[in-house]
């Protein structure tokens, strides 16, 4: 739709961040502009309509999404946190970064067997996101699918992930 294209004209391609030779996509602009958010978040559910259960967002930009697309099915939300944040028992997992380890966390509120829609804003690696299914599987969940704002392409993110039903909005 022209408002999905207007929205994706707002995510600004920033050189050498966070270091040198990243190519850092800032969906900010786009966060700050109401029927571009609005389209976005809707696109990136659409898929799943009526299939969910729980959408779960990855720590930090994730949660801002899932928070709208929770919000807008109607459906609860589960913060997917990094390691330590959590004030009660948790499931953890830990995956490999460029430059050492880290891990998520989530609590277990939920059913087991409860269909969770996994929500990030950009697709790299796939590393977090890959993490993400193995700590659903660790809780008990189901994933009912992978949705992304925006998937940076020629990183295997897809390939890594392996989900059938991974859905991305932009890429490049
Ligand atoms: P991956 O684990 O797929 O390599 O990296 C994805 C994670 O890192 C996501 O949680 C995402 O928020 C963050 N990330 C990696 N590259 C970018 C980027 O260019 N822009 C933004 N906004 N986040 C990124």
């Amino acid at each position: 739709s022209a408002e999905l294209a207007r929205a994706e004209s707002l995510i600004l391609e920033i050189p050498d961040y966070p270091s040198e030779g990243i190519l850092f996509r800032d969906i900010t602009p786009l966060l700050a502009d109401g029927p571009a958010l609005r389209a976005t978040v809707d696109a990136l559910i659409a898929p799943f309509a009526g299939r969910f259960d729980v959408v779960a967002g990855l720590e930090a930009r994730g949660f801002l999404l899932a928070s709208a697309a929770a919000y807008t099915s109607g459906t609860g939300l589960m913060p997917i946190r990094k390691s330590g944040r959590l004030p009660r028992p948790a499931g953890t997992v830990g995956y490999a970064l460029e430059y050492g380890t880290a891990e998520i966390e989530a609590h277990a509120d939920f059913a087991p067997g409860s269909r969770v829609l996994l929500i990030d804003d950009v697709l790299a690696t796939g590393g977090t996101l890959v993490a993400a299914h193995a700590l659903m599987r660790e809780l008990g969940y189901a994933v009912a699918g992978t949705a992304v704002l925006f998937e940076i392409d020629g990183l295997g993110g897809r390939a890594a992930i392996d989900d059938p039903a991974l859905h991305t909005v932009f890429h490049s």
